[in-house]
């Protein structure tokens, strides 16, 4: 595939409207790719080279781009820095300088997506002395080849700036669309959903009457939708009610399992073809999606799902977990009362809720391997958990469990902060003998050719407890199985009181939900002011100091969490309390190096900070309250968003990315929690 049409695809996205338009773009790209060019193409558009656990990152200066753009445009150093401080986007300084190029090179090539793709590869592996001419070098020769649309992405995705806004989700939604025409080839018929009578049909695909040009797929809708036409064998039962419009159906598909929960809207008669019938289904998506969303939930690789989506597709349907390619971790719901969570899942156990970092760990022999929150490999960091997991009874193994530094002398559990001291690159032998971890496994997902993560929780733990029985720093969270609300608010006291965060109490029947937030998991905090939960929120811009905070240059925080319909951030907080004052100092020294002029592209806000930077770091606050406010852009309806009332940092959060930040859907859960409190 030429990088010429994978730029150009990019520049529609970027002018898309929603996710699933930006999908649509998307699929065309995927349809059309090579196998040997689907993981260059499903990273590229992420704006990363490989997934978070290969650690291979790019991150190249701004100094080093403006170099080579200036070798390949000859336009000088102080020309293109007018034109960045005007546009604030070296992508954009890349395309203006391309576009005026003084002189034309004779070497230049056209570019090819693994080429592209290689040679940032290459970019990102080099290191050491003489690697900053060697940067530039590389740079240069792949801007040579480009046009100016492609060096403009070429050089945004170097810095670290390809804002096209495509996650993973967005990228399954593509692939989901692309399976939709395959699954037409098999349609057998339809039956009035639930199990119903079959009804035959026979799917003329897009057929068109008159003539015009075939419309495969329109992603306009809000949801993904296929319209077509097809005929009906049996005319008779097409005229009966169960087709009418709104009717959810069921599609039999040969050799496949069915289609579930179709809602066919807008059946009517083609124009001068009685026998022809004109349908658009809608919740393909949902249906076709699930399959690949599982898959990538179960690796964490979207490229691996991807290549199998579109090349293999009977692998995605049947795929397993797989040592060293972690699991997307399944996360908590949250509820206010004790009371509350047993009338939602019933006598049920409740684990301590331990403020720590969670790990993943994955054994193979004696090869192991750490994974964070983030999904990132920490094996290095920890040399002591992988000591520990080496001496378990187990030659093939994933579990997790929440890591922290503790003194099993006086059984005292020591705070997040102090724990997090041991997220770091150097020192890593000493600080493991001053604050050792420990590990308190709390759930068991693959032992020994067996994948528990499909058996309900109640048969995963004892699994558990009897794998890490007798292990030194190793043992299984604390629990209790509780009946009811009064015994459940006991063991939270009991917890809190032992110096832990809270419970989270778990649905004996559920399997590991990965990758999603479900009732499976339920969690109870301890109260900070009047909200069952804190919020982790996303840093988008800082105030200068006044009065008494002049010296530090720093006043506050502007914060926003994700909308997950749109993928977009949107501010919730302006937090201007709970800082130390070496926090202040730290947090201006840290956000003036990510500062930005211009808003970041992802973000929804209408108030304006005194800077704006990357959305690149997490934090946790606290809140009296949640209320509606016209300033804030979060969940925003009739002009009012989600605002917190009061908030406070609580701690900067090194283990979460702006990925793993409080969505809208849950501060709306908070809300209505808090709500229902009140009553
Ligand atoms: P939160 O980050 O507040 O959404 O809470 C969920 C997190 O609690 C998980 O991601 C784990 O890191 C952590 N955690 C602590 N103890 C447990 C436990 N016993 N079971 C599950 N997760 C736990």
């Amino acid at each position: 595939m030429r990088f010429a049409e994978v730029a150009a695809v990019w520049s529609d996205v970027e002018a898309a409207s929603g996710r699933l338009e930006m999908a649509g773009h998307l699929a065309k790209l995927l349809a059309q790719v090579k196998k040997d060019e689907v993981k260059a193409l499903t990273n590229l558009c992420q704006g990363i080279l490989a997934p978070p656990y290969e650690g291979l990152e790019l991150g190249l200066g701004e100094k080093l781009a403006e170099q080579a753009i200036s070798i390949v445009s000859g336009r000088s150093a102080k020309e293109l820095e007018t034109h960045f401080n005007k546009s604030g986007d070296w992508g954009a300084v890349a395309e203006w300088a391309l576009g005026k190029k003084k002189q034309m090179s004779l070497s230049a090539e056209e570019l090819e997506l693994n080429g592209v793709y290689a040679s940032l590869v290459k970019l990102a592996k080099l290191s050491g002395s003489g690697s900053q001419e060697g940067k530039i070098k590389t740079l240069a020769e792949l801007l040579n080849s480009a046009s100016p649309l492609e060096a403009k992405y070429i050089v945004r995705f170097c810095v670290g700036k390809l804002r096209l806004g495509v996650q993973e989700p967005t990228i399954l939604d593509a692939l989901a669309l692309l399976r939709v025409p395959k699954v037409k080839d098999k349609i057998a018929g339809f039956a009035p959903a639930p199990g119903g009578k079959r009804v035959p049909v026979e799917p003329k695909w897009n057929y068109e009457p008159e003539g015009k040009k075939e419309k495969e797929l329109s992603t306009a809708d809000s949801d993904a939708s296929l319209e077509f036409v097809f005929t009906c064998i049996d005319t008779k039962s097409m005229e009966s009610a169960s087709f009418e419009d709104g009717a959810k159906i069921e599609i039999v598909l040969e050799g496949l399992a069915p289609l579930r929960d179709i809602t066919v809207t807008k059946i009517r008669p083609v124009k001068d073809r009685a026998d022809y019938y004109r349908a658009v289904l809608m919740g393909f998506k949902k249906s076709v999606r699930a399959p690949l969303e599982r898959a990538f939930n179960l690796s964490s690789d979207l490229a691996h799902v991807a290549e199998l989506a579109l090349f293999d597709y009977a692998k995605v349907e049947k795929f397993q977990i797989r040592l060293f390619s972690p699991v997307r971790p399944a996360l908590a719901e949250r509820l206010s009362a004790p009371a509350d969570i047993l009338e939602k899942i019933g006598p049920c156990a409740a684990e301590g809720k331990y403020d720590g970092f969670r790990l993943q760990v994955h054994k193979d022999g004696e090869r192991v391997e750490l994974y964070s929150r983030k999904l990132e490999k920490v094996t290095h960091a920890f040399p002591e958990v992988v000591e520990a997991a080496r001496k378990l009874p187990a030659k093939h193994l994933i579990f997790e469990g929440e890591a922290l530094a503790y003194s099993k002398k006086e059984k005292r559990y020591y705070s997040f902060q102090t724990t997090i001291q041991r997220k770091r690159k150097h020192g890593v032998a000493q600080m493991a003998e001053e604050l050792p971890l420990h590990l308190f496994a709390f759930d068991l997902l693959y032992l020994d050719g067996v994948d528990w993560a499909v058996q309900p929780y109640e048969s995963r733990r004892a699994a558990l407890e009897k794998l890490v029985a007798g292990q030194e720093r190793i043992e299984a969270s604390s629990i209790k199985q509780v009946k009811s609300g009064p015994e459940l608010e006991n063991f939270f006291e009991h917890c809190l009181k032992e110096g832990l965060e809270g419970i989270i109490a778990k649905d004996p029947s559920a399997p590991y939900t990965a990758g999603a937030r479900d009732w499976a998991w339920i969690k109870l905090k301890k109260s900070y002011g009047a909200l069952a939960d804190t919020l982790d929120v996303v840093i988008v811009g800082y105030y200068r100091g006044e009065g008494a905070r002049t010296g530090f240059g720093f006043g506050g925080l502007l914060v926003a969490v994700r909308n997950e319909q749109s993928g977009n951030l949107q501010t919730v907080a302006r937090v201007g309390s709970g800082f130390t004052e070496e926090e202040m100092v730290e947090l201006e020294k840290t956000l003036s190096a990510i500062k930005r002029k211009t808003k970041p592209a992802e973000l929804e806000s209408s108030i304006e900070p005194d800077f704006w930077v990357e959305p690149k770091y997490v934090c946790t606050v606290s809140a009296d309250e949640i209320s509606l406010s016209p300033q804030h852009t979060a969940g925003q309806a009739n002009g009012k968003g989600y605002a917190l009332r009061f908030p406070r940092l609580m701690q900067m959060r090194e283990d979460k990315g702006p990925e793993q930040c409080t969505t809208v859907a849950e501060v709306e859960r908070i809300y209505s929690l808090q709500k229902n409190r009140g009553k």
